[in-house]
């Protein structure tokens, strides 16, 4: 399975700054963002994210070819083999507003990193719901800065309380993100399983209304 060059044209899904997917780039462009340090490796393993930058992707490539080794396309460079990522996440600076985001939960679980905005902590999304800050019996709308991700715990602590009446705290308030997805994607094969994550499910992209 330790293979050659050809794997450079293969795709890789890109992360904008909110977790959001934004493109798709080849995997020689990738490296590119990798070594300039403006974007990082998303490594998807059961539901639970990985980062890596580039030193530390370049140091797991060891570990990698000896317990994953037929999990991952192969790429040679000046000195040494490093698996090709899938998924990467931009860190530097984000494109400027083109179009109004859905508001979806997808979107939603994007922007906040499938964190529990109460406890801060990273959760599969099997584990997350959708919290409106001010409950809707109260008032709260369905809207970018009124709903958030919440852990099962947190979400029936709050009960239909306000943050402020449950005596917790949001880890930061919750706003309309800037840049949007792109729906065009195709999945294709069995090993980018890992981009659901981000793309494609009904559920996700369904409009979360009044
Ligand atoms: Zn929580």
């Amino acid at each position: 399975m330790i293979a050659t060059a050809c794997h450079l044209d293969e795709p890789v899904l890109v992360l904008n700054r909110a977790w959001m997917a934004s493109r798709v780039v080849s995997v020689r462009r990738a490296f590119t963002l990798l070594f300039r340090s403006v974007a990082e490796v998303i490594s998807v393993n059961q539901g639970r994210y990985d980062v890596f930058d580039i030193h530390s992707w370049l140091e797991i490539a060891q570990l990698q070819r000896q317990f994953e080794a037929g999990d991952h396309e192969w790429i040679r460079t000046a000195s040494s083999l490093v698996a090709a990522p899938r998924i990467i996440r931009l860190t530097g600076c984000t494109r400027p507003p083109d179009h109004l985001v859905p508001l979806n939960r997808r979107n939603l679980f994007a922007r906040d990193g499938n964190r529990c905005q109460y406890c801060g902590d990273k959760f599969p999304v099997s584990e997350l719901s959708i919290d409106h800050v001010v409950p809707q019996s109260r008032g709260g709308g369905n809207t970018w800065t009124n709903l958030v991700c919440a852990c099962v715990t947190c979400n029936s602590r709050k009960g239909s309380r306000t943050p402020q009446e449950a005596g917790i705290n949001l880890v930061r308030p919750p706003v309309r993100p800037r840049t949007c997805p792109d729906r065009s994607v195709r999945l294709r094969r069995r090993h980018y399983e890992a981009w659901k994550v981000f793309l494609h499910e009904a559920y996700w992209t369904v409009e979360l209304r009044d």
